[in-house]
């Protein structure tokens, strides 16, 4: 009788990690890519400070340093948890992650509850009331 009820305990074990593997797996990707779309909303602020400061204009190559200036750790201190390498691109153009491409593209993960509220207008109409 035991060896039976082990038998059935692995299987029911075995069900519940097909059902929650996946999702743990999605969200520690939605994780990771949030991660990054902060990185580079940082380095894209960085960017526009450096633009400020030495007055370039729009399609002006910001040399890496100067935007370094304004990150935390400098441009080496951004790390995609993906290992993506990031451009910061010149000025006017967003700033991109090798993996997870440029901050808008990045921002837009399938799935995402952000995404979702941003979609429907009747779940974001309520939300200034509040
Ligand atoms: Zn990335």
């Amino acid at each position: 009788m035991a060896p039976v009820a082990i038998l059935i305990f692995l299987a029911i074990a075995g069900i519940l990690a097909a059902i929650a593997i996946p999702s743990f797996v999605k969200a520690r990707d939605i994780a990771m890519r949030q991660e990054c779309v902060n990185n580079l909303k940082q380095i894209d602020s960085a960017k526009q400070s450096a633009a400020l400061e030495h007055n370039y204009k729009a399609g002006a190559i910001i040399p890496e340093d100067q935007v370094s200036k304004y990150l935390n750790g400098g441009m080496h201190g951004m790390v995609c948890p993906k290992g993506g390498n990031y451009t910061p691109n010149p000025l006017g153009r967003e700033p991109e992650c090798s993996i997870h491409g440029s901050l808008s593209e990045a921002g837009q993960s399938s799935g995402s509850p952000a995404k979702v509220s941003k979609v429907t207008g009747a779940e974001a109409a309520p939300q200034p009331q509040r």
